[in-house]
């Protein structure tokens, strides 16, 4: 029976020198890689109360819908700049080189909504607090984050302490 890690594929040196890009297009294809993923996350969600899952353009959505459609809670789009076409909450975060910015819609929302963030992959963690900062400033509680898989190296965690932060797959 093979692990979820088995159906990572892992690239050295793309897309630049150094970097080992884990990637999960091995995971998608294969219906086994892909069940093992979407219910690896569903069974961290077992007990935790909340209204509406999360995920970032463009690896968050593949993974945050089929666990929100599973356990029947809507989804919740955080895109790139100029993307999302009613009134947004803009945030810049830090990337490895320059910086980027994420939107959300203000109205998709409420004070005290209870939300999950799925994405694929935890690295610095920049996005992932860019994104609680967006849910936090709009009166939403950030009540779990669930990745795929964690970078552990990069201490991604440390930007994230305080929150329950789970992953199927740990890379040291
Ligand atoms: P970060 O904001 O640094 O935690 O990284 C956010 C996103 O960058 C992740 O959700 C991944 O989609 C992507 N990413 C960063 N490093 C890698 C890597 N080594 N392999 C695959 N994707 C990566």
């Amino acid at each position: 029976m093979k692990k979820l890690e088995d159906y990572v594929t892992s690239i050295p040196n793309f897309p630049e020198e150094g970097i080992v890009f884990r990637d999960v297009t091995t995971i998608l294809e294969d219906p086994d890689g892909l069940c093992l993923a979407v219910d690896g996350v569903r069974k961290m969600l077992e007990g935790v109360e909340y209204d509406s899952v999360i995920g970032p353009e463009s690896r968050g959505f593949i993974f945050g819908v089929p666990v929100a459609y599973a356990e029947r809670k809507g989804f919740i789009p955080v895109r790139k700049k100029g993307k999302l076409p009613r009134e947004v909450l803009s945030m810049d975060y830090e990337l490895e080189y320059g910086t980027a910015t994420i939107e959300l819609h203000k109205e998709s929302i409420k004070p005290g909504q209870k939300i999950v963030i799925i994405d694929d992959l935890i690295a610095t963690g920049g996005t992932i607090e860019a994104i609680i900062k967006l849910v936090e400033q709009l009166g939403g509680e950030v009540v779990k984050i669930c990745f795929i898989m964690e970078l552990a190296g990069l201490q991604g965690r440390e930007k994230l302490k305080g929150y329950d932060v789970e992953s199927l797959i740990i890379y040291e």
